[in-house]
């Protein structure tokens, strides 16, 4: 039998853990997990924690899900893998064609993370400005307080200070324009206010940049990585306009938001708009496997379709278009198409809701906000070293939880039932009153 603190220490040694200082695995060790069960995580002691972030934001239908499992399980007896380029195979081409009818943009390109995904977008609207005669359109913006990944090009589109600063020589300049983020609503102004103040800035910078501007890249209705930040619906519509008025384009990053996570399937409709990409990931595979993928319309398309190889989009990962993660992200797809998800979801949180009422009061807690399947409050008091506190005390409790500086979020997988839901909101005012 293997014994957690064995793992832990094995760990420490020999794994180097992403978004961690190394030193502070002291203070807080991982956990050992051995095995998942619904929304449950089961570590090395048999103690069990509810995952109440979805492994990151990318279990959707919880751990060892029987459809995916037997999709996964099937597709191995046929095959773990096969190039794309000079290959085809039914689980790319089916997914593509699903990912299309759902979507409205019908060309899909893969990579295996969210960053690839955010690079190609950058690269393709790029690529298609020069292939269409506007190489000088080559600058990218972004809104403050945006995430897009980690990668060179993806970091430079985004605006957390703790993840850039440290790169700031090695990364290319790009433009961040105000967010809607509601928080910022003066007394007497609604969110659709800031949005059409987020949007304003927005059109000031077109208004002089616009020739030199390939594409605005957004987060649909929530800025995830920086807090769970909420916006009105009204700034996609608006910027939507002000892409085609001044001619660059919509990249949305549903890396995050997309498979139902904001109530809708993806987080554009509540807009009525579609971008010029759609960036998909993280729950994508219902959290299997690493797949990203970025879908385009026709006319991007249509700019690389020549008889010149360099006009092509030449970019490329081994693992494009892997058979088996395109199989998890089909048994996905189909659970959203037979199980009536997003209704469900919807009852959902409006039982998560009414049990989180104390917690939305509590003195300590501002700006209690919630879109979809995704719940955040700001804690008013909260102490240097609060994250890992609260971390801490949600373990002691079941829970797997990693707050993001002072905002406490839940991001649940899409199963929870009465008394998950009553274990987190209980917990978490428990937490709240002891001042943790
Ligand atoms: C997580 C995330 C990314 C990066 O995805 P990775 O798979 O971690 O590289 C990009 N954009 C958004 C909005 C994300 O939440």
């Amino acid at each position: 039998m293997t014994r957690p603190n064995d793992l832990i220490t094995r760990s420490r040694a020999a794994v180097w853990h992403p978004c961690t200082q190394m030193k502070a695995l002291d203070a807080v060790p991982p956990l050992a997990i051995v095995r998942g069960e619904g929304a449950w995580l089961i570590d090395a002691d048999g103690k069990r924690y509810l995952d109440a972030i979805s492994s990151w934001w990318v279990n959707l239908f919880g751990h060892a899900h029987p459809r995916i499992n037997a999709a996964l399980t099937d597709q191995l007896g046929q095959m773990a893998h096969v190039m794309l380029a000079g290959c085809t195979h039914a689980p790319v081409v089916e997914l593509s064609e699903r990912l299309a009818a759902l979507s409205g943009l019908g060309h899909a390109f893969y990579a295996s993370d969210g960053a690839s995904a955010t690079e190609i977008a950058l690269k393709m609207s790029f690529h298609y400005w020069r292939n269409t005669g506007q190489p000088e359109k080559r600058r990218f913006i972004s809104l403050k307080n945006s995430y897009h990944g980690e990668t060179l090009g993806a970091l430079s589109v985004t605006d957390v200070a703790l993840f850039k600063d440290t790169y700031a020589a090695l990364l290319n300049d790009s433009h961040q324009v105000m967010s809607p983020d509601a928080r910022q609503a003066a007394p007497g102004e609604t969110a659709s206010d800031v949005a059409r103040r987020a949007a304003a800035d927005l059109e000031a910078w077109l208004t002089e940049h616009a020739a030199t501007t390939a594409a605005l890249i957004v987060e649909p209705l929530v800025q995830g990585a920086t807090g769970m930040a909420m916006y009105d619906a009204d700034y996609l519509r608006l910027a939507r306009a002000l892409c085609d008025q001044f001619n660059i384009h919509l990249i949305a990053d549903e890396i995050a938001v997309g498979f139902g996570r904001t109530g809708t399937f993806f987080a554009c409709e509540q807009a009525g708009i579609t971008a010029d990409f759609l960036l998909l990931s993280k729950g994508i595979t219902g959290g299997y496997l690493p797949l990203a993928c970025v879908l385009t319309t026709d006319t991007v398309y249509a700019a690389f379709y020549d008889d010149a190889t360099a006009r092509g989009f030449l970019h490329s990962h081994s693992y494009t278009g892997n058979p088996l993660a395109c199989r998890a992200a089909l048994a996905v797809l189909d659970i959203f198409a037979t199980e009536a998800v997003l209704e469900r979801n919807s009852q959902t949180a409006a039982q998560f809701n009414a049990l989180l009422e104390p917690v939305r009061h509590h003195p300590r807690v501002r700006h209690f906000r919630q879109t979809g399947m995704i719940w955040a409050f700001d804690v008013v008091d909260a102490p240097p070293g609060f994250a890992d506190h609260w971390q801490l005390a949600a373990r002691a409790q079941g829970i797997l939880m990693r707050p993001i500086g002072a905002t406490v979020y839940f991001m649940p997988p899409y199963i929870l039932d009465e008394a998950a839901l009553q274990h987190l909101a209980t917990t978490t005012l428990a937490l709240l009153d002891r001042g943790t």
